[in-house]
């Protein structure tokens, strides 16, 4: 049980706010995206800045309470909030200031994609986002980082050149290639270990504002051929080229034919970084390809192209989800996915193939903490639903349909998309570093203060 004076101390130092059980916002700023996920924590602190979460760690640590970190919220596996803990939530951080001469650009740590992505894409810069944009770029520069531009200038981890990092101890560190470089290293994919990153900076590049964009959407009955077709146009690709393979149920809308809704389509979705003509000509043998049910592709402003899907992930919706990087994709793994996608259970249900190589695995597994540089696509079986009800059969066919594709899996998984209960994977999702991401852990969180998170335990208290 907390002492009231001690918590109206720790209220006064902050500047953002203290919220309670009692409060009427609770369960709104409790809430993730993650609605399987339901944990009451003993108190939020939503800061405003680095001496907020300098006074959260402190007091925390004081109180010997769990913390759990909240930046975007969108964790998968719901590690931003914790039972009875102290969640400390970044979400009102979320400056981003642009340097356009140097091509650079600091984040606060409780920014969204869109919210780095707006500022960028005003100097006609952005550097590599993923795919939704309410996504927080805490969490996911801190696992890696896959989008549209990895292919072309590498994961957002990789283009992150610095970090102001509050540790366990409460303190204020820069972590920078020539200032605490192990720990710079291990921020590049080694997850929220290591402290809380109150502010991030990353390289910019030139993109768009306008990129030709491909959104080609067929009956799943032409699932063989197209993915045939599709992989054919990704081996051969330029780095500048991503295009994603999904499998999703058909949005019940315009301008999607009738017919089709609810169906499940395969979804051909992704981009050319760079000449407008060019990425049309790119694009060509999938666009002239089959009988497509809708076909848009076209010039759009890389902005709209990063918050296409946002609808397709509500908040609040059930998710489990499931992923492996994949060596290949053979004819026989495109039955596998097409079989199981088209039984798939779930509204919000995606089956995708994300395509690596490029700039993604031009850089050494060492060079940084994510060391998945060989695998050719990352696969996530992604079921999502609304109903309790439905979380036996969602769970079920998620785990079958992964365990059938592990045959083409390079034993790897990327540590953003593992689920609640997989933390026996968190070996696999560091491979070869994770035993010098733990001397690291043991450097600057000895005691694993920061355990939610995908946990690399100190070498002490393993
Ligand atoms: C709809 C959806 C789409 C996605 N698309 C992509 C994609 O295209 N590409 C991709 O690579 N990934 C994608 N992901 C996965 C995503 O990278 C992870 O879910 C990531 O953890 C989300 O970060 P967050 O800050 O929103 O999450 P949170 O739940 O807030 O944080 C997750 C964990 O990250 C750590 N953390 C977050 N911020 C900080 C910080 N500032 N300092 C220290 N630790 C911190 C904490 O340990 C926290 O528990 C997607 C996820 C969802 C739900």
């Amino acid at each position: 049980m907390l002492e009231q004076s001690k918590v109206e101390s720790f209220s006064e130092k902050m500047r953002g706010h203290l919220v309670m059980p009692d409060d009427s916002n609770y369960d709104e700023v409790r809430t993730i995206w993650n609605g399987i996920i339901d944990r009451k924590p003993a108190l939020i602190a939503q800061c405003v800045g680095t001496a907020d979460v300098v006074s959260a760690v402190n007091f925390a640590r004081e109180e010997g309470l769990e913390v759990s970190v909240k930046g975007g919220g969108h964790g998968v596996a719901g590690k931003a909030i914790c039972d009875n803990g102290l969640m400390i939530d970044l979400s009102l951080m979320n400056t981003v200031r642009v340097d356009s001469k140097a091509k650079r650009v600091r984040v606060e740590g409780g920014a969204k994609l869109g919210d780095m992505d707006h500022e960028t894409q005003a100097f006609g810069l952005a550097t590599t986002a993923g795919m939704v944009s309410v996504t927080g770029v805490g969490g996911l520069t801190l696992g890696g980082g896959i989008g549209y531009l990895g292919r072309t200038y590498g994961l957002s981890a990789d283009n992150l050149m610095s970090a102001d990092v509050v540790t366990a101890e409460g303190k204020v560190i820069h972590a920078s290639e020539t200032e605490n470089s192990d720990l710079l290293w291990a921020l590049r994919g080694g997850g929220g270990n290591f402290g809380i990153v109150t502010s991030f900076e990353f390289k910019l590049y030139e993109v768009g504002p306008e990129v030709m964009t491909g959104q080609l959407f067929f009956p799943i009955e032409q699932g063989k051929e197209v993915l045939q077709m599709y992989r054919k146009v990704m081996d051969e690709a330029p780095d500048q080229l991503t295009l994603n393979a999904m499998v999703i149920k058909t949005p019940p809308a315009e301008p999607f034919p009738q017919q089709y809704h609810g169906k499940p389509a395969l979804a051909i979705v992704g981009c050319y970084a760079g000449d407008l003509e060019k990425g049309r000509r790119l694009m060509e043998p999938l666009e002239d390809f089959g009988q497509p049910m809708l076909k848009m592709v076209q010039p759009m402003p890389y902005k709209h192209l990063q918050s296409s899907f946002d609808a397709a992930n509500p908040d609040g919706g059930r998710y489990y989800w499931k992923s492996q990087f994949l060596k290949s994709i053979p004819d026989d793994a495109l039955d596998t996915i097409l079989d199981y996608s088209f039984k798939a259970p779930g509204a919000f249900t995606a089956t995708f193939l994300e395509p690596m190589g490029g700039a993604i695995n031009r850089i050494g597994k060492s060079d940084t903490a994510y060391p998945h540089r060989d695998a050719m696509y990352n696969l996530g079986v992604c079921a999502g639903w609304m109903e309790e009800e439905d979380d036996d059969a969602c769970i079920s066919w998620t785990r079958e349909f992964h365990n059938k594709m592990s045959t083409y899996s390079t034993g790897g998984v990327y540590s953003n998309y593992l689920s609640e209960g997989e933390e026996e994977r968190i070996k696999a999702a560091f491979g070869e570093n994770f035993y010098r991401l733990q001397k690291i852990k043991s450097k600057y969180d000895p005691g694993n203060f920061f355990s939610k998170n995908m946990n690399i335990k100190p070498v002490s208290t393993t």
